[in-house]
């Protein structure tokens, strides 16, 4: 029936793939890129490499965007539609420390930014309330990114909203120029908390939140009706290989924690979501999962974009990275 069509459509997950170019380095050792990308929607393991034979013959996603893609080609194809839809959206970045989700992630928000603030300054007739918060969840602590030094926030079940942080800082923006002033604060957040913890690659997921309500200006005697509300999420993940990281590495199961929760969950939620409705979806096994579980399936849209480094160093995690991918699907 039509109901479920619907249903399924809305569930149904955009993924794309993004390689990202070569960088210096691993040029000057290996100056080709370990996969190709054909016809828009198709990743191959390049051609010309004895071990072509062990992959499959082709990963097809929705899309996938080549090396030399700009980011604005990533926004238009991979992004767009699903930021701007009047629903609730979320846009992940997925893939392993290095590949490219945080230089992805802070393109695909300015673009994002820059088109919704474009769609309030064309409708004049409507008032646009607009607000903006910020989260990082780190070993399952959730941290304000709008203030320094934030103590870890409680989740709370609200019976009208779902789940909701405690004392999340929730600023009404002003304008865009003041948007970009809380995009900075929160990246400076985030390095602080880097570098206080000795990180060289992120255990961290970052969730930025821009929820938009908007009304008929209203005139005397007639009230703020047909109120349309829309969230979209940002959400850059820890690196993918602290969710595929073999049990079997004994040093760095001593580190503890290597294994991330959130990470771990997000895959199965998007599996099971990916499958059909039937089964339970783990929401409430993670943070992560839980923030973002209006968000993620029902009436949201989402799309994954799966960042890929082209380096043979990274083989097994891109490998590891297209079957995420093509679970996603
Ligand atoms: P991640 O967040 O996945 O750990 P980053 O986004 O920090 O990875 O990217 C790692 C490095 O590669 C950064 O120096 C970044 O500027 C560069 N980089 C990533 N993707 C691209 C791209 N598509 N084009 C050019 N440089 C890129
Ligand atoms: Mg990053």
């Amino acid at each position: 029936n039509e109901e479920a069509e619907i249903q399924e459509q809305a569930e149904k997950i955009f993924v794309s793939v993004r390689l990202r170019p070569l960088n210096d380095k691993e040029r000057a050792r290996n100056n080709i890129s370990d996969w190709e990308c054909i016809n828009n929607d198709t990743i191959v393991f390049n051609n010309s490499l004895p071990e072509r034979a062990m992959f499959p013959a082709a990963y097809t996603f929705d899309r996938v965007f080549d090396y030399d893609c700009p980011t604005s080609q990533v926004y238009e194809e991979g992004a767009k539609d699903i930021a701007l839809s009047v629903l609730t959206a979320s846009i992940f970045a997925y893939g392993q420390t290095s590949s490219g989700k945080t230089y992805t992630m802070r393109g695909i928000t300015d673009y994002a930014v820059a088109d919704i603030y474009d769609y309030i300054e064309r409708h004049q007739e409507r008032e646009f309330l607009v607000k903006f918060s910020a989260l990082e969840i780190y070993n399952e602590a959730v941290r304000d990114l709008l203030v320094s030094d934030s103590t870890p926030l409680r989740l709370l079940d609200d019976p009208e909203r779902g789940t909701v942080v405690e004392k999340l800082t929730e600023e009404t923006v002003r304008d865009k120029e003041h948007l970009q002033e809380l995009l900075a604060i929160c990246e400076a957040q985030r390095q602080i908390g880097e570098t206080a913890l000795n990180e060289t690659s992120s255990r961290s997921h970052q969730i930025l939140r821009l929820t938009i309500e908007s009304s008929a200006i209203a005139y005397a005697g007639v009230g703020n009706s047909n109120l349309l509300a829309a969230s979209v999420n940002f959400v850059d993940l820890a690196g993918s290989e602290r969710a595929s990281q073999t049990l079997s590495d004994g040093a760095r199961l001593k580190e503890g924690c290597h294994i991330n929760r959130s990470l771990l969950t997000l895959g199965t939620v998007i599996r099971k979501l990916s499958k059909g409705k039937n089964s339970h979806v783990p929401y409430r096994d993670s943070k992560l999962t839980r923030i973002l579980q209006n968000a993620l399936g029902g009436n949201a849209r989402t799309a994954i974009i799966c960042t890929m480094s082209p380096d043979r160093s990274h083989v097994e995690q891109s490998r590891n990275t297209l079957s995420f991918a093509c679970c996603a699907k």
